[in-house]
């Protein structure tokens, strides 16, 4: 196969929501179409439900199922379908905005229950920062829910998206009987149904005289009137604004009785955008481009202790992949190879000759690889659009043994260079400052820490409310600010200096009293 049509047989994409909302169910179902599993119950939800106090093999079983279900490969109507999974539970959030720059597009679900929440405004604002396609499925319509004319209202108000309903419902809970497709104009009619795939359907017009026999006088009606007021409402649906990020199709449907997931499938296949191009701090980088680039996205500690490597995972962007190839770390400035990298097809690993843009490929690790990692044939070029954001809950790290310090030096930078926390080093004493997004974290950081590298900890809590990073065009304003704030300036993992404010006000007037700082919220800037 040309290497033009393996771009353009490649989906990559993640399925986000909050929790509970269906999105393991919803996988489950499009691998099953994909025939990449054979039974339900197959993919494990990766779901962390306790907190804090949970006990710890609980984390650690947590953590083998993510790594298990992180990718998964299949394929389905001649295209080969990536769905890269992201953990729902807000103290994971990183991790998700971390995903969200490895795909080209998002499948947004809903419970019609309880409409959008909070973890899902949160994950659409970088979905709208990327300008990321976003389809969006409501599920749950075997329950009672919230009327959809409403839903749909409170989409686009919560989520700041315009949005186009594909299907429409009839009725919702005891009563669902369906939805009406508005671009194939058939009937799919709902039954409860856990292993049968495809609904029966019937095509006909809103107008033909038989609709009445099969809905009834009364849903025929509403069915009717509904249908006339969102054609009214609603400006037809744009392929073109829908790439742009700007206008989102609607599907309504149940996950778990597998309604509605076909025709969600069949649209997705349509209309999803194939491997785009990305940013770097040099370029865009188009996949047609026959060098190979790409970045690594996460990072994975290898659950056998007695293997102390890591799986990154790396997404390519350009040119092909190929095993045993040197590549160019571009951070390292060195040339690595991998013997034995490999892909998720349904979800076990086997080895991988060579990759496409798209595609993501699992790299055995021993430590050379940080988080936004590029890779390239040689070209001096970063992939960007990977910021750390400022972390919510700082604390200091305290070394219990003293004996074990280089153990937990090590540690510290090998679980922060994989993401799971951000480190800041305070020039005074060289004292560090852990941030995370969740309490969680914490205790994972803890547990592994003593588990992995043999070395204690505790924690002291830091009255922070944010990490800003600071730049100034004027290198003496600068160094000025940073020895006036001391303890309040720490160093991030590149060394960049962060000012750590302990509440908005604080921010407020330091950008007041010095004009010539800058204050970032976020790692990267222009
Ligand atoms: P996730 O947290 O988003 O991955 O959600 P899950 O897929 O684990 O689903 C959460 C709960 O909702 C589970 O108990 C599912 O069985 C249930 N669920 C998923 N889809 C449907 C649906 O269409 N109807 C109903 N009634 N329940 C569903």
């Amino acid at each position: 196969m040309s290497y033009q049509n393996e771009i353009k047989k490649r989906r990559t994409f993640a399925i986000i929501s909050h929790p509970d909302a269906g999105k393991t169910t919803l996988t489950e179902k499009l691998l099953l179409f994909g025939g990449a599993i054979q039974t339900a119950g197959a993919v494990k939800s990766n779901k962390i439900k306790k907190t804090a106090t949970s006990d710890f093999m609980e984390i650690e079983k947590q953590r083998g199922i993510s790594v298990a279900t992180s990718v998964m490969t299949f394929e389905y109507r001649d295209l080969l379908i990536n769905i890269l999974d992201t953990p729902g539970h807000k103290d994971f959030a990183e991790d998700t905005y971390r995903t969200l720059t490895a795909v080209d597009s998002v499948i947004l679900v809903i419970d019609c229950v309880k409409g959008v929440e909070e973890q899902t405004e949160r994950l659409m604002e970088v979905c709208r920062m990327r300008k990321t396609p976003v389809i969006i499925f409501i599920n749950k319509l075997d329950r009672e829910g919230q009327s959809p004319f409403d839903l749909l209202d409170e989409l686009e108000n919560k989520l700041q998206i315009r949005v186009r309903p594909l299907t429409w419902p009839i009725n919702m809970g005891a009563n669902f009987k369906g939805v009406y497709s508005l671009y194939d104009k058939s009937l799919y009619f709902f039954q409860v149904n856990k292993t049968k795939i495809e609904a029966d359907v019937v095509e006909i017009g809103l107008d033909d005289e038989k609709l009445p026999s099969l809905l009834g006088e009364r849903d025929a009606g509403t069915l009717r009137e509904e249908v006339e007021l969102i054609e009214g409402v609603y400006d037809p649906f744009s392929e073109e604004a829908y790439d742009a990020g700007e206008l989102a199709p609607v599907f309504f449907g149940s996950a778990i009785n597998n309604f509605g997931v076909k025709e969600l499938l069949d649209t997705f296949c349509e209309i999803s955008p194939t491997p785009q191009a990305r940013p770097t701090d040099v370029r865009p980088v188009e996949p047609t481009e026959d060098k190979l680039s790409g970045f690594i996205f996460k990072i994975h500690a290898n659950l056998d202790p007695r293997h102390r490597d890591r799986i990154a995972f790396f997404r390519v962007c350009s040119g092909k992949f190929e095993r045993r190839k040197f590549y160019h770390h571009v951070r390292l400035n060195k040339d690595i190879r991998f013997a034995s990298p490999f892909t998720f097809m349904a979800s076990d690993k086997s080895i991988l000759e060579e990759g496409f843009p798209g595609d993501v490929v699992g790299l055995y690790d021993t430590g050379n690889f940080k988080i936004g990692d590029t890779l390239t044939e040689g070209e001096d070029l970063m992939f960007s659009g990977i910021p750390n954001f400022s972390p919510e809950i700082f604390k200091e790290l305290v070394n219990l043994d003293p004996m074990k310090s280089k153990q937990l030096d090590k540690g510290v930078q090998q679980l922060t260079d994989e993401g799971v926390a951000q480190l800041f080093t305070l020039e005074l004493g060289n004292r560090r400052i852990v941030g995370t997004v969740g309490e969680l974290q914490f205790d994972v950081i803890q547990h592994r820490l003593e588990h992995e590298y043999g070395a204690k900890c505790r924690w002291v809590p830091m009255n922070i409310d944010r990490a800003c990073w600071i730049t100034s065009d004027d290198k003496k304003k600068l160094d000025e600010f940073i020895r006036m704030k001391g303890n309040q300036i720490a160093y991030d993992k590149d060394n960049k200096p962060v000012f750590l404010a302990e509440s908005e006000w604080m921010i407020r007037m330091n950008r007041e009293n010095n004009p010539e700082i800058k204050f970032h919220f976020t790692s990267e800037f222009k």
